[in-house]
């Protein structure tokens, strides 16, 4: 039987680490910039958190949870989401009533969904939660950190903003009735899944990938009609700082997200240049989930972007990137006798300069191989040692780029490599 990794669950290969490195350097920078404290939770839940939490008409709940019982018969599910466990963590730590908090969080979630380009069943989120404010100016400062990312990202161009707003518990109620009307109205366009989706959780119907069930919801009562004035005004107010801020976006009403316990202001931000996984970051409000959850009622918002699809998109935009970083220096032994001098080189250079990224070579090889591997590695310098070199304590030294060469005394090697990299670093 041919070894493979689970079904939808997919490797990181040394390109993709280097690229998931340099995407959170520079996320967590700007994190930190907007006064974000990290917190991490367990991979593992119990199963009623996240039936609580997401609601368990919802795709997530119904289908897509990986649960287990432990040896003690108790039910445990792979977490789905972060925004569960952040909420389950404030309550139980009490961190959340009467404070703002700002969090941030990474790790990898697990959803059995049916696997296919951008979309797996682990894959990896950052995700971010702000606790304890209930206007529409941090439902704005998400959005700008997220613009942000983005530009220091160098992927602006090929991102768009889309943002609704899904009003409270009762307008949304309301909403649900019209809605269900128009569809049993229309039940013969509607495909199997719509269909059971009526009267369990209608407002996913307008998330349908089906052209057909596309074009009829063109005619469809829209959530925006049925907000109460302070929800307008909540948007409104959004709206207006995002068009201070410059920052372009559509009005979608038919945006509702997947977990049930968004209320208000949802956002995504989509791209075209990966396929139909185009979701790359989206969220919300959630006001009423501490208070669901057994805490104090606390207003609340976050949203998560999911990793594996802004490596495909950064790989997409930019397909020579390779940020691994290549060898600074390689150690060449001219005989296998002197294994100890080219070892203990690198480890005294290693003392000294930490930050050189030193190789050496192992076991046998020719010369002219040894040479061949430091031009793999991208070595800019090669330091070769044999029996001659060793008896007078020196190192012939050799420029790969310039094609340079000179004998130096090892006394001297320190300063001779601090002094080559210098222009490199
Ligand atoms: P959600 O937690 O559903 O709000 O999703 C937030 C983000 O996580 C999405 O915009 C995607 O980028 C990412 N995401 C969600 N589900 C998957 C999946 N099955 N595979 C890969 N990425 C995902």
């Amino acid at each position: 039987m041919k070894l493979q990794a689970i079904r939808g669950m997919h490797d990181y290969l040394p390109v993709e680490t280097a690229l998931l490195e340099h995407i959170e350097k520079i996320l967590k920078k700007i994190l930190f910039s907007y006064g974000y404290n990290e917190i991490s939770f367990p991979i593992v839940e119990k199963t009623s958190l996240f039936k609580k939490a997401i609601g368990s008409i919802t795709d997530v709940v119904e289908k897509e949870m990986y649960i287990f019982k432990d040896r003690k018969g108790e039910s445990l599910t792979l977490r789905p989401e972060g925004t569960a466990s952040c909420v389950r963590a404030g309550i139980e730590h009490g961190f959340l009533y009467n404070k703002e908090q700002k969090f941030w969080y990474k790790g990898p979630m697990f959803r059995y969904e049916r696997p296919q380009k951008g979309r797996y069943r682990q894959f990896n989120q950052i995700g971010v939660e702000v606790f304890g404010h209930k206007g529409p100016d941090i439902d704005a400062e998400l959005i700008f950190m997220t613009h942000r990312w983005w530009r220091a990202l160098c992927i602006s161009d090929y991102v768009k903003l889309e943002i609704n707003s899904i009003g409270s518990k009762s307008e949304r109620a309301r909403y649900r009735k019209v809605l269900v009307s128009f569809l049993k109205l229309n039940k013969h366009h509607l495909d199997e899944t719509c269909l059971k989706r009526i009267d369990t959780n209608p407002l996913r119907i307008l998330d349908s990938k089906n052209n057909n069930i596309k074009k009829l919801l063109n005619d469809a009562p829209l959530i925006t009609d049925y907000l109460d004035e302070n929800s307008k005004k909540h948007f409104d107010n959004l709206c207006k700082f995002l068009k201070l801020a410059g920052i372009s976006y559509t009005i979608n009403p038919k945006l509702v997200r997947g977990l049930d316990y968004y209320n208000r202001t949802v956002f995504e931000w989509v791209t075209k240049n990966i396929g139909s996984q185009g979701a790359l970051c989206g969220g919300g409000r959630y006001d009423y989930l501490v208070e669901q959850l057994g805490g104090n009622a606390t207003p609340a918002i976050g949203f998560a972007i999911g990793l594996d699809r802004l490596i495909m998109l950064i790989k997409t935009a930019y397909p020579n990137l390779n940020l691994n970083k290549k060898v600074d220096a390689y150690i060449i032994g001219t005989s296998n006798n002197i294994k100890n001098s080219t070892l203990f080189l690198a480890e005294k250079i290693r003392n000294y300069l930490p930050k050189l990224r030193l190789m050496t070579n192992y076991g046998e090889g020719s010369l002219k191989k040894q040479f061949n591997l430091a031009y793999k590695y991208g070595a800019k310098l090669a330091l070769v040692i044999g029996e001659n070199e060793i008896a007078s304590n020196k190192v012939f030294v050799k420029d790969l780029c310039m094609g340079n060469k000179e004998l130096i005394s090892q006394n001297d090697v320190i300063l001779k490599l601090k002094d080559f990299f210098k222009k490199y670093n």
